[in-house]
């Protein structure tokens, strides 16, 4: 082990290894199998990078993600390490100069697809190479249960029988129980150490939001808490996609649409161009963001509700992979809820299927209208345990207040059940604030009880109250889509008050006004937060300069350096070999080629 210490500090440039980093590698040196389970950006790349680095021969990286094997290739060629990749994205001359130097045993490592794997040339070759290891990434791929099956992973068990002797490293960022049950089946893990991390994302700070105007919320959010940044923007549709990229550009920022029905090649840039360029903003549908691995995303937005907790914490995950500070900030509001409610039902899986779906559904909606700490309660649906409340998210920060909302409720109720329960939101509430409308009027609705009876509340405050009860299934929308409101079982007590008496209480509404510039300003956590003023512009000078090096060799920024090392790099500012060598990040090579440049910047700055 003191080998791999020596090489993580000269290679890679980090003083300590983290989590079970030390214990998952010294497993792979000794032969032994591992699975791993870490959160993104917890450091799983190490594990078999530096292992490889030690044993013998030429470790085997198996990932589904064609797309980023030549970013993670470049990354490694600037630590100075031999790897390369195999897959069609390469011509025919280059493939086989490739095999030609694995056959030679010129790589530490090499990527793989997992069908090129297990094509029987590949495996030829294999057979006449040494292997130092296996390593399976994203390993959950293999699990019928995830959410992203892929059938060539369940034959990589073959690897089990063929190579009994080379050791196999399974890494997933996949939490849950039967996953990871079926990961072990799947590749015969049977005998493997098992690592298992906890998947808090400490990092991210979590806000969901019912600010009504999505759009200008949105824009206060950015403008506040990231003006140069990048980011992801989530919307549902095509179409949202595409207008709320123009419109972000409208207000000066560079911002690329990104969905399915775009031509390809269009999609494959603007993805090129979010990786590579510093502070772009991409707005996309869900098809966006698988094995995006650009570690300085500092801010991730859904504009709706995802479908459940799952995609809710891939999504999130997104941002913030090299550690610091980040923003995992959500908007929806009533129309949300009654659609995802509506998507659930009506989708004609079989039934068991359809009452997990609900279940999902039930616990995301859950999650908005809690008033305690998200994380804790995210953790939880992850089965992990956060012992208190994690203070950086918005109901840690921001306590939401709560209010007996049972008359209103009873209002609401009572309206629904007068008009037979024909009618949508909207209509509800003229009649409640008493409109003067001729539809109420053609149905003597103005004669009723409830009729002018909510002035206690405006127009977008019942809109609020309406989300609540749907969200916590009081209400319920009819099947078809035209929003018209049903009262469910549990409406029941409620309505007729001889029954126990029962109180909704509710979350206050935020105000989408000028407080809430204040609210977010003291949610923010800038990247840069320790950063003085000073120190601040050296950072934008030496992310200049690292965009200027990367421009050159046609690799990503953070190839060359991650924004956490040019943090440490503005508030340090060393001013000779030995000063930079300290620097989180910084290795022998990587100072070789870089280390001038950056002191001769840093000199300037003195
Ligand atoms: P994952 O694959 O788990 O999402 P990565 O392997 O990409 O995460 O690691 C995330 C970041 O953390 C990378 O920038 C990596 O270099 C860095 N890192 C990994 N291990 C350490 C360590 N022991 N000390 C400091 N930084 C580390
Ligand atoms: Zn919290």
């Amino acid at each position: 082990m003191s080998q791999a210490r020596h090489i993580l500090k000269s290679t890679f440039g980090y003083d300590n290894f983290r989590h079970h980093q030390t214990d998952i590698i010294e497993s792979i040196i000794h032969g032994q199998d591992v699975l791993t389970l870490m959160p993104t950006g917890g450091g799983k790349s190490i594990c078999y990078q530096l292992p490889a680095l030690i044993r013998p021969g030429t470790a085997i990286v198996v990932s589904p993600l064609i797309a980023l094997m030549q970013d993670q290739v470049d990354a490694l060629q600037q630590l100075g390490i031999k790897a390369a990749f195999l897959n069609s994205t390469l011509k025919a001359v280059e493939q086989r100069l490739i095999e030609k130097g694995f056959l030679a045993g010129s790589y530490d490592l090499l990527y793989l697809a997992p069908e090129r794997l297990l094509n029987e040339y590949t495996l030829s070759i294999i057979d006449r190479c040494e292997i130092s290891l296996f390593a399976i990434d994203e390993a959950h791929c293999v699990a019928q249960w995830g959410h992203d099956f892929r059938k060539e992973y369940q034959q990589l068990s073959m690897l089990h029988e063929c190579y009994p002797n080379v050791p196999r490293i399974a890494l997933t960022a996949t939490a849950d129980q039967r996953t990871r049950n079926e990961i072990i089946e799947q590749l015969a893990l049977q005998q493997a150490h098992v690592f298992i991390n906890s998947f808090d994302r400490p990092n991210i700070h979590y806000a969901i939001n019912d600010l009504g105007n999505g759009r200008d919320a949105l824009w206060q959010f950015i403008e506040h808490n990231h003006p140069e940044d990048a980011g992801i923007v989530y919307c549902l549709s095509r179409k949202s996609v595409e207008a709320t990229a123009e419109w972000l550009n409208k207000k000066g920022r560079t911002a690329l649409p990104y969905h399915a029905g775009l031509p390809q090649d269009f999609r494959q840039k603007n993805q090129q161009r979010f990786l590579r360029d510093d502070g772009l903003i991409i707005v996309a549908t869900i098809a966006f963001g698988m094995g995006i691995d650009k570690p300085d995303v500092r801010f991730v937005a859904h504009m709706n509700l995802p479908k459940n907790i799952e995609s809710y914490y891939q999504e999130t995950g997104r941002a913030g992979r090299d550690g610091l500070p980040s923003n995992a900030w959500m908007n929806y509001g009533l129309k949300d809820v009654i659609n995802l409610r509506l998507f659930t039902q009506n989708s004609d899986a079989d039934e068991l299927f359809k009452r997990m779906m609900l279940q999902k559904t039930d616990a995301m909606l859950g999650l908005c209208e809690l008033t305690s700490c998200r994380r804790q309660a995210v953790l939880n649906y992850f089965g992990e345990t956060l012992d208190e409340p994690c203070g950086n998210c918005d109901n840690c920060i921001n306590p939401p207040e709560t209010w007996d909302a049972t008359i209103a409720t009873q209002k609401i109720l009572s309206c629904i059940y007068r008009t037979d329960e024909r009618f949508g939101t909207q209509y509800i509430i003229d009649i409640l604030l008493g409109k003067d409308d001729e539809r109420i009027k053609a149905n003597s609705h103005d004669q009723l009880t409830t009729f002018n009876i909510g002035h206690e509340h405006s127009g977008p405050e019942w809109r609020g109250i309406f989300r609540q009860l749907v969200a916590h299934g009081f209400l319920a929308t009819d099947t078809e889509g035209y929003g018209v409101l049903k009262l469910t079982p549990k409406a029941w007590p409620l309505l007729k008050r001889s029954e126990t008496p029962q109180t909704v209480m509710l979350r206050k509404l935020k105000k989408a006004s000028k407080e809430k510039k204040k609210r977010v300003s003291t949610a923010t956590r800038r990247t840069n937060q320790h950063l003085s003023t000073h120190d601040q512009d050296l950072f934008e000078q030496l992310r200049q300069l690292r965009s200027e090096l990367a421009k050159d060799q046609n690799v990503p920024p953070y190839v060359i350096f991650p924004d956490k090392t040019l943090v440490e790099m503005a508030m340090n500012k060393p001013s000779n070999e030995e000063q930079m060598l300290a620097i989180s990040g910084i290795g022998a090579v990587k100072f070789k080629r870089y280390g001038e440049s950056f002191l001769t910047e840093l000199k300037q700055h003195q």
